[in-house]
């Protein structure tokens, strides 16, 4: 049993998205239907779209930052009820019972996670699709609730650019007084600065764009660096203790591992589409480390969204109607998105 949903996207790599009609199921026992209001563009989206990355099915669906109000429930999914304000982030689904779901890193499924968009679908026998749409059904395991007093639309990218950064903030222990260093100012970046800023740490931005500069300070930053500006790297030798790495293009990582502390770590959440070369004596004279972090699980983005309801903390976005979506797509790809696009989903059935 399925339904017909108006949706986005793209047909063929590097397409233009335009108005597609997918197939979801009907709820079962343990789903949330959600009439999506807001679905955050990730630069995973773009890379998808463009088949960066060579894996990708078409038509694709993107979309994995989703907020949206709860329309029905299935009689087992007793968490939710209708009308909650509920959110959808990478994973819909997951085998439950590994070790790594069992731990809440349901991201590594040992029988393989089913994510939000362009993932097989053990449902539907066909790819999932994402948050381009005007509705989404998903078992309850993996809805996460949306704190009140958070701004539907400005919550939406906590779903990936959230947890994205807040897990890798945790796992290498920012605390305050830590000088943290963000490489890229773009929906992961300004989220970083922003969580890292409310941890405590002195925040530098490590930007390719001199023009982000008033924003980075507003966001939180207490320094910001143009990279491209001659020497401009010079004084921040030995720096930091934490670098997160947010950029979406190959770029030089040697010289930012020389701005480390010794045993400082450097993590990597951007993917670039091409190598980067590494050389080992940037990593082996001061005991660097250079590590990665792949978003989060369902129970650390339940708890990265309760931090945020407490604090406050939600994304700088520009909201959007559908047929803004492309123009959004290649702003992204030139670097310039102050900080965020929504597309606003009821323009999607429009
Ligand atoms: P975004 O909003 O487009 O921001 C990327 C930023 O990188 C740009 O704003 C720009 O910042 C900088 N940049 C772009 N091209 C550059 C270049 N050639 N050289 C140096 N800097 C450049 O992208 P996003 O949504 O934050 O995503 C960033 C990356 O993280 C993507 O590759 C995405 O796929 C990946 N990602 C990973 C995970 C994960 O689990 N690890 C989750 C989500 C996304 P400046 O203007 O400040 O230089
Ligand atoms: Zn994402
Ligand atoms: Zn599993």
């Amino acid at each position: 049993m399925s339904m017909n949903i108006p949706a986005y996207g793209a047909r063929a790599a590097k397409a233009p998205l335009e108005p597609l009609v997918i197939e979801r199921r009907k709820p079962g026992p343990h789903d949330v239907e959600i009439e999506i209001l807001y679905c955050g563009i990730c630069h995973s989206d773009v890379h998808k779209v463009n088949e960066d990355w060579s894996s990708t099915h078409f038509p694709v669906v993107p979309g994995h930052e989703i907020v949206g109000r709860v329309t029905s429930r299935g009689a087992s999914a007793a968490r939710f009820q209708e009308g909650d304000l509920v959110g959808v982030g990478c994973l819909v689904d997951s085998c439950r019972s590994c070790p790594e779901c069992r731990a809440g890193h349901e991201m590594f499924c040992e029988k393989g996670v089913t994510f939000t968009f362009d993932s097989p679908d053990p449902n539907t026998k066909t790819w999932t699709y994402g948050g381009y749409s005007t509705r989404i059904v998903v078992d309850d395991r993996y809805v996460l609730r949306v704190p009140k007093g958070l701004d539907p639309a400005r919550a939406a990218p906590l779903m990936c650019a959230g947890i994205t950064t807040y897990s890798p903030l945790h796992q290498f222990g920012c605390k305050p007084g830590d000088h943290v260093a963000v490489v890229g100012l773009g929906g992961l970046g300004h989220m970083a600065v922003k969580l890292a800023a409310w941890m405590g740490a002195d925040v530098t931005v490590l930007s390719t764009s001199r023009d982000k500069e008033k924003d980075a300070l507003r966001l939180g930053a207490k320094h910001f660096v143009a990279t491209k500006e001659p020497g401009a790297l010079d004084p921040l030798q030995g720096r930091f203790s934490l670098i997160m790495d947010t950029v979406s293009a190959p770029h030089d990582i040697n010289n930012q591992l020389a701005l480390l502390q010794n045993f400082g770590t450097m993590v990597m959440v951007g993917l670039p589409p091409a190598d980067t070369a590494l050389y080992a004596f940037a990593l082996v004279h001061g005991n660097k480390r250079i590590a990665g972090s792949n978003i989060g699980g369902i129970p650390e983005t339940q708890e990265m969204l309760d931090y945020c309801g407490k604090s406050g903390v939600v994304a700088d976005v520009e909201v959007i109607k559908a047929d803004q979506i492309n123009n959004a797509y290649k702003s992204m790809v030139r670097g310039d998105v102050r900080y965020r696009f929504v597309i606003d989903a009821g323009s999607l059935g429009a």
